[in-house]
């Protein structure tokens, strides 16, 4: 299978010899895709000191409403850089989301989120798409700004800045520009909503001029998913306001192959949190059926932020070796594609027989 140069993903800054970088085991599948991940970079060789902090319903359901126990934030903010497995957010009020909490409080703008099929290896209707989903992941409607209005009206605000936009926007731009990528896709709605997808559009526009070598395109977001989910190899690099992104950027990796094969890297001025795309996925935790992959791919984003490319090059190469074996979690087992089916800890152990 062609490899992709993982070394590009991400500008790396100066690394330290032995980072020390903070990680949570989640809720749901989380223990499991961690267990699994890091086992894989460890055997590759991976140079880390791992801080495992408590994060997550647990947390939530001892009393402490935003998930977050402050000995979890000291560390966090002392290693700038973690690697989490998903978190469920029980339903109900009072619970924040802590996902967005970290996003926020840690100046997380970015939400990169590459998605690419690997035909004929994986099942997929789109043999040719490889776009890069750049999400806003700070403003837009996840700002928890919601109220009860009357007893049969609530209301939540929709938050879009001019800095917010100008950050991300250029993000994508300079993003498209390194990694030689030819065309970015901007999705609004600002046919109805003027003001504030207005501005996010109005800054696309304004930016996309100092980037003439790049093909700039605007869709309204409704034809733009349409399109997305049908023709996904049009596709390059798609910025787009935190809501229409989180959900487009399930339903690309959805139709790559499986939403358990997507990761993410959330990228701020100072700090960066690694994750899958997909949730905690309580439906099938604790069977060892999850596929880590999505968790994988965060973690090898990670070490090549960490200027840890070589092994981040290693590992990718060995994920991409096992899924062209066949050797397929049940989420992407398919008859006549697939050859071998196995579990969480199996998927793992492959990876490792192939670094
Ligand atoms: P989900 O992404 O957890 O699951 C959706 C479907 O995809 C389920 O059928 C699940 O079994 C399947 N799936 C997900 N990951 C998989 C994997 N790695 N391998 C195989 N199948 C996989 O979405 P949900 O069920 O809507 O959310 C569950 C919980 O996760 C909620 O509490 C939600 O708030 C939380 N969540 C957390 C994060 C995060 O921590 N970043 C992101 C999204 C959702």
């Amino acid at each position: 299978m062609e490899t992709k140069d993982v070394t590009e993903i991400l500008a790396a800054p100066a690394a330290p010899v032995m980072p020390r970088i903070t990680v949570a085991h989640g809720d749901g599948i989380g223990p499991e895709i961690m267990d699994a991940t890091l086992k894989i970079l460890f055997t590759a060789g991976a140079q880390l000191e791992i801080e495992e902090v408590a994060l997550g319903e647990h947390e939530y359901l001892a009393g402490n409403s935003s998930g977050i126990p402050q000995k979890s934030w000291d560390s966090i903010k002392e290693n700038r850089v973690m690697l989490k497995a998903p978190i469920t957010t029980p339903q109900g009020g009072g619970y924040k989301s802590l996902n967005v909490t970290l996003r926020k409080t840690l100046g997380l703008y970015a939400n990169v989120r590459p998605v690419r099929s690997l035909h004929p290896y994986v099942q997929t209707k789109h043999p040719v798409m490889d776009m890069v989903i750049i999400r806003e992941n700070e403003e837009d409607v996840y700002g928890s700004i919601e109220h009860q209005q009357t007893d049969e009206v609530v209301q939540c605000l929709k938050l879009i800045t001019r800095p917010g936009c100008e950050k991300i926007v250029r993000y994508a731009f300079e993003y498209a520009r390194q990694h030689n990528r030819k065309k970015v896709t901007c999705f609004t709605k600002d046919n109805i909503m003027k003001q504030t997808d207005g501005l996010f559009h109005e800054v696309f526009r304004e930016v996309a001029q100092e980037y003439p070598e790049l093909e700039a395109q605007h869709l309204i977001v409704d034809i733009g998913a349409a399109l997305l989910a049908d023709s996904p190899e049009k596709f390059d690099v798609v910025v787009l306001p935190n809501l229409y992104g989180d959900i487009l950027s399930d339903v690309a990796a959805q139709i790559s192959g499986s939403v358990g094969l997507a990761g993410s890297a959330n990228i701020g001025q100072n700090y960066a949190i690694f994750e899958a795309i997909h949730g905690s996925a309580p439906d099938i935790a604790g069977q060892d059926v999850a596929n880590p992959s999505g968790l994988l791919q965060a973690a090898i984003m990670m070490l090549a932020h960490l200027g840890q490319a070589r092994v981040a090059q290693k590992v990718q190469n060995a994920w991409l070796k096992t899924l062209e074996d066949g050797t397929h979690t049940r989420d992407i087992y398919r008859e006549g594609v697939s050859r071998q089916l196995v579990g969480t800890e199996d998927f793992a152990l492959a990876v490792i027989s192939n670094l």
